[in-house]
């Protein structure tokens, strides 16, 4: 059970009236105050059982900042003292969160540095949760949150609490039309919250069109394949017409040239009546330690998008706010 509902619940059973949560949300989420004993329009009795019972509401802690002009990577020590990173950016006094939904991950793409770690564990719903209020007391609130960090979420069985309580009008309040899901497909989760979340955004890992390519960069298509992961995402567009975002990590001499630029095409032509809500996000890769692969230069990635224009798909460069922090969201590592 995450804190949030332990609080509702705490409150019950020491016989408060309703507005309490209400009360205690405001300050959170309003005045920014987490410590109850500074929520001085509480009893000072409640506020005494209020931090007896739960301690500091932050059960992580920033240890390490780096900031650049529009991007805040923040390394976080879990209470077990492993180690996690999210990210806040800022475009056009928009502000985003990226968030780990895993202490490193299982699913080791060779492009990736958080899949060099492999899986230390999936984080609590609460750990989760305080990513995004860490930002939320920092900044002038947030506006859209992003499952882009550390980890692969429809791993982690706790994203569904997660995002209860993040569109929760009594508390985060964000609208699952502002949440972002990045996965790369797994499939009974995917199906899961298409049908319990159909606001949110989904972006699916795609970076190769061609299946063998794709195993061995992502040797999650082979439990997992791109034949059986977009019928369910055109069953997604099918039943609640919304966008699909394809994330296409361009590496340089491996997945940018002409013929991979038309097997997209091909893929998502072959969506039929669904192709038209698919949207590719071209992503440009950042080196790290222990990776070998280069990034498409800036004349490829118009190229390799000029393409996907010219046969009328929808395409983004996505702006990496995070390159002058060395990283970007889904190429965490602590
Ligand atoms: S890209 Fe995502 S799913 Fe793949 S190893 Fe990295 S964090 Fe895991």
């Amino acid at each position: 059970m995450n804190k949030y509902q332990r609080l509702a619940l705490f409150l019950n059973r020491v016989g408060q009236p309703d507005y309490r949560l209400r009360q205690i949300s405001e300050s959170i989420f309003s005045q920014k105050e987490i410590n109850f004993a500074k929520m001085f329009f509480l009893p000072l009795e409640l506020r005494r059982e209020l931090a007896e019972e739960f301690g500091p509401w932050l059960s992580i802690k920033a240890i390490r900042k780096d900031f650049s002009s529009q991007a805040k990577k923040v390394l976080f020590s879990l209470p077990d003292n492993n180690r996690i990173e999210a990210v806040s950016m800022t475009y056009r006094n928009w502000q985003s969160a990226c968030l780990s939904s895993q202490a490193g991950c299982p699913l080791g793409c060779v492009f990736c540095a958080t899949g060099k770690m492999g899986l230390v564990r999936n984080l609590t719903t609460d750990e989760i949760l305080d990513q995004l209020l860490f930002f939320y007391l920092k900044e002038e609130g947030v506006d859209t949150v992003s499952f882009m960090g550390m980890g692969e979420p429809l791993l982690n069985d706790n994203l569904f609490e997660v995002l209860e309580v993040i569109t929760d009008k009594r508390f985060f309040n964000i609208s699952p039309r502002r949440t972002n899901i990045s996965t790369v497909g797994i499939l009974p989760n995917l199906k899961r919250l298409i049908d319990v979340f159909p606001s949110v955004n989904i972006a699916l890992s795609l970076n190769s069109s061609f299946p063998k390519q794709r195993r061995l960069l992502m040797p999650i298509e082979k439990k997992f394949p791109l034949k059986k992961i977009f019928p369910i995402l055109n069953y997604h567009i099918r039943t609640n017409r919304r966008k699909v975002f394809l994330s296409y990590i361009l590496l340089s001499g491996v997945n940018d040239s002409t013929q991979h630029a038309s097997a997209l095409i091909s893929l998502i032509r072959s969506q039929g009546n669904e192709a038209y809500l698919y949207h590719v996000n071209l992503i440009s890769f950042h080196p790290a330690a222990g990776l070998t692969f280069k990034p498409s230069s800036p004349r490829r990635t118009d190229f390799f998008k000029n393409q996907l224009l010219r046969a009328g798909i929808g395409v983004t460069k996505r702006r990496s706010l995070g390159l002058s922090l060395q990283d970007a969201c889904g190429q965490l590592t602590t």
